[in-house]
């Protein structure tokens, strides 16, 4: 939870994974480019006070991400979304073993999010049930430019996929995120093309489509997808830093999405550990558009709460104590827009008027 100014805001981080990337699971020259990609990420969009250590960099461990997390991260509940990447990495680049451990120990503050690979065909469709026991999977997080074999990408149109869709539907995992957009050393940036989401989503409306990283550089296609597709949410891993360093261009991110598919469908994610949430929390409640880009409506405190933990607690039916949940004149009707939103005619009026 996190307090300003007289008001409280319930925090789940939708995103953040536990990684070993350290040089004695670095299965060749890929698992050291990936990882060096996610530390350049981390350097540029940082502020220095928050900069880490290469060394630490490749592995946090589990206490250390309790503590960034929860001690110092304001967060009430965090959700594990694990990239495996075998073709780089011995024992894959997730930790599947310590991360559901620590969801075990804390089933109040972690949920374990697994993932799949429809190449693997009919053996990874038993696997998948098998996970689904074992785990108690509520959530798969996809990675589409993953490297397997031969094959440097797959899609979410493909027939394979359909059909884990299906167990899916079948085992009652309902929350699937996808990572789409930003491309990371050496996996091909057209392999994360948001464009595949607007077939899936048509075809299996009782699903839970979240495009992690809201699809950027593609941020145009993921809204006019996004807009016509009720169940496709944004989730703002590697968003949310460029508040600190591209402020304006964050701003434009922020504002399409709440134009196009509005305030219930948006999830904070700190994409721990390539950044921490602490900061992350405090900059975007104290965030405000600037009076000079006129085109997208002021955020409303609502908006802020919904975002920053409501949303992915409803998806994912998580208990918020009463004082955090939106008082009733401030909840929003919750029904699902269908076509571009007109911003909030006279909020800014209103706040100019109110002397900010
Ligand atoms: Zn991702």
């Amino acid at each position: 939870m996190y307090t300003k100014d007289g008001e409280s805001y319930f925090i789940v981080d939708a995103h953040v994974a536990l990684w070993d990337a350290r040089r004695e699971n670095q299965r060749n020259v890929h698992g050291e480019q990936f990882i060096d990609c996610f530390y350049d990420y981390h350097r540029n969009l940082s502020p220095e006070s928050e900069l880490w250590g290469h060394e630490e960099f490749l592995y946090a461990g589990g206490e250390r991400l309790m503590k960034d997390l929860f001690t110092d991260g304001y967060v009430d509940h965090a959700i594990f979304q694990p990239a495996y990447l075998g073709e780089f990495y011995k024992t894959g680049f997730g930790q599947t073993e310590e991360a559901f451990a620590l969801s075990q120990a804390h089933p109040d503050k972690l949920t374990y999010n697994h993932n799949f690979d429809p190449r693997n065909g009919e053996a990874g469709l038993d696997q998948l049930r098998a996970d689904a026991e074992r785990f108690g999977l509520q959530g798969v997080k996809l990675y589409t430019a993953e490297w397997h074999g031969d094959s440097r990408g797959w899609s979410m149109r493909d027939p394979w996929t359909y059909r884990y869709l299906e167990v899916c539907r079948e085992v009652g995992i309902k929350n699937i995120h996808i990572h789409k957009g930003p491309t990371i050393r050496p996996l091909d940036r057209d392999a994360f093309d948001v464009a595949d989401i607007d077939s899936c989503a048509s075809d299996f409306t009782d699903l839970n489509f979240i495009v992690e990283h809201v699809g950027l550089p593609r941020l145009e296609d993921f809204c006019w997808i996004a807009t016509q597709e009720p169940n496709v949410h944004g989730g703002l891993a590697v968003a949310m830093p460029f508040i600190h360093s591209r402020p304006r261009y964050f701003t434009q991110i922020i504002g399409e999405l709440l134009y196009w598919i509005g305030e219930d469908r948006i999830q904070f994610s700190s994409d721990y550990s390539i950044w921490t949430p602490r900061w992350l929390v405090e900059r975007f409640v104290d965030f405000q558009i600037p009076e000079d880009m006129t085109e997208y409506a002021p955020l409303t405190l609502a908006q802020k709460k919904k975002i920053l933990g409501l949303n992915a607690a409803s998806m994912y039916g998580l208990e918020v104590p009463e004082h955090l949940r939106l008082p009733e004149d401030l909840a929003d009707s919750g029904e699902t827009a269908t076509g571009p939103r007109e911003p909030a005619a006279g909020d800014r009026d209103s706040l100019v008027g109110a002397g900010r």
